[in-house]
Order: structure tokens, then C-alpha cells, then sequence
């Protein structure tokens, strides 16, 4: 049987990158796939991979630093499928700039989508798994918010926040049957990473004892290990998928 027949997954930023890996690998153990990203349309080609894999996907449109769109497509979810099993908060954009000429427009942004988002996203959909209780959250946090990195200010305390509130997720709702843990990936291959030079790319994995970026599917799988019953008596914890390069 495979590990998360029957149940139904939320994967928020789920059009490309690390959540349409997320959102591939827990199809392929069994789950249904609610999609999420600002626009319906662009989990087009997540959904008809889902699809491809024998699962169902449906996309939703929700912008998660937005309570309304957030609600409504919690609501539309569990009216869709009966229920909700797994959320993996995993939107989130970088806005880098040095802190003495960072914006508080970039510095709101990124606490907006990263931060708040997920504390949104938890809130409406902790209430249905409170009436089910059973459910599971996995956030996408960062080795920045544990480490800090220049030009990062933003980006790495929105990261630290959201470890945080994982842990807060999980204490307040553990009694309800509900856990909740984080993911700190590394460098994760992505077009990003493809496109640097190669003297970038080598200062990068210099700082990463495994001397390899990771890859999507590296964080992935470590989501499908936090979602399902793999990891039943693990909660509040921040996990980092990172070569080695933070170790505490
Ligand atoms: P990505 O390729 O930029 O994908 C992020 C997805 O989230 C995009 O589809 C994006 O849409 C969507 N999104 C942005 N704002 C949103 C909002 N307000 N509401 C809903 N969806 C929104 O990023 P990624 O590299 O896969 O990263 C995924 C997660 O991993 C992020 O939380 C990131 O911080 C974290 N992470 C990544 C790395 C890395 O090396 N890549 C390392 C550590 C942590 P748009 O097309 O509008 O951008």
C-alpha cells in the first residue's frame, strides 16, 4: 500500500520548482492534489502531471497573503474533496537588498507571502482538521532564517518566523491529533542556480560540506517523510535538507 493512499494534499506555490516536486511525489504515494498558486491557470502543467501519475488535481487560484482567497479556497477544497489531510506551505519569494537600502515595501512583501501566508494558510485549514482530528502540516522554511545571510534580512527572519510558528502550530494542536513540522533546504537546483557563473556557483558549494546543491526531489522526499505516518511521533520540528551546511 502506498503511503498516502486516500489522503488529500494542499500544495500552495505548486505551479513550478520545489512544489511541483512536492506535489509530483505525493501523488506518486497516493495522494489527491488540491493546487494552489496566485493564478488557477498556472498549476496547468503540475495538474496534468498529477493526472498523468492516476491522481486527482484540482487548481485553485489563491494568493495566500490573502486572507479572503485564502479562506475561499479552503473552503472550495474541502467542498471539492470531503476533507484535508496534508498542507505544505511552501509559496515564498526572495526580495534581496542590502538592510540599509532595503525597502519597507520588499521588507512587507516577503513577510506578506512567506510569513503571513502560512500563518493563514494553518489557521483556515487547522479548523477543519480540528472537526477531522488528524492532519498535517509541512512548511517550507530556509537554512537562511537559521543561519542569516546578507542581503537577506527580509527573506531570512520571515524564514526564522515561520520555523517558529511551526512550532507553536504543532504545540497548540498536537492534542487534536494535528502535527506540524518545517523543511530548511539548502542551494536546491533550480533555473536560478542554473543560470549563475561558475565562479558564483563555486564560491556556493565551497560552503556546503556534501559539495552539491541539492534538488527538489532531495526536498520532496523529505516532505512525503514529514506528511505521512513515517514520521508520526515527529512534531514542531525544523528539518534542513542542506548537505551538511547547517548541522544544528
Ligand atoms: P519558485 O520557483 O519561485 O516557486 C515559488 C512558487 O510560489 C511560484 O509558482 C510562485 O509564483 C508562487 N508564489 C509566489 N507568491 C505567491 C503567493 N502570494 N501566493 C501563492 N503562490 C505564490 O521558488 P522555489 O525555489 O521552488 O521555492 C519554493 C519554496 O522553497 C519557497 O518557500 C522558498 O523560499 C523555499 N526555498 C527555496 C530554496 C531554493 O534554493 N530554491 C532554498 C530554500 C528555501 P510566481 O510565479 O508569482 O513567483
Amino acid at each position: 500500500m502506498s503511503l498516502l493512499e486516500g489522503k488529500v494534499a494542499v500544495v500552495t506555490g505548486a505551479a513550478r520548482g520545489i512544489g511541483q516536486s512536492i506535489a509530483l511525489r505525493l501523488a506518486e504515494e497516493g495522494a489527491d492534489l488540491a493546487l494552489c498558486d496566485v493564478q488557477a491557470d498556472w498549476v496547468a502543467e503540475t495538474k496534468e502531471k498529477v493526472e498523468a501519475l492516476g491522481r486527482r488535481a484540482e487548481a485553485y487560484g489563491v494568493d495566500v497573503s490573502k486572507g479572503d482567497q485564502v479562506q475561499t479556497g479552503v473552503d472550495a477544497i474541502v467542498k471539492d474533496f470531503g476533507k484535508l489531510d496534508i498542507v505544505v506551505n511552501n509559496a515564498g519569494i526572495t526580495r534581496d537588498g542590502l538592510l540599509i537600502r532595503m525597502s519597507e515595501e520588499d521588507w512587507d512583501l516577503v513577510m506578506n507571502i512567506n510569513l503571513k501566508g502560512t500563518f493563514l494558510m494553518t489557521k483556515a485549514a487547522a479548523k477543519y482538521m480540528m472537526k477531522q482530528r488528524s492532519g498535517t502540516f509541512v512548511n517550507i522554511a530556509s537554512v537562511i532564517g537559521l543561519m542569516g545571510n546578507p542581503g537577506q534580512a527580509n527573506y531570512g527572519a520571515s524564514k526564522a518566523a515561520v520555523s517558529n510558528l511551526t512550532k507553536t502550530t504543532a504545540k497548540e494542536l498536537a492534542a487534536r491529533g494535528i502535527r506540524a513540522n518545517a523543511i530548511a533546504p539548502g542551494f536546491i537546483k533550480t533555473k536560478m542556480t542554473d543560470a549563475l557563473t561558475e565562479d558564483v556557483r563555486n564560491q556556493m558549494l565551497a560552503a556546503i560540506p556534501m559539495k552539491d546543491f541539492g534538488t527538489p526531489e532531495d526536498v520532496a522526499n523529505v516532505v512525503l517523510f514529514l506528511a505521512s505516518d513515517l514520521s508520526r511521533y515527529v512534531t514542531g520540528q525544523t528539518l534542513s535538507v542542506c548537505g551538511g551546511m547547517v548541522t544544528a
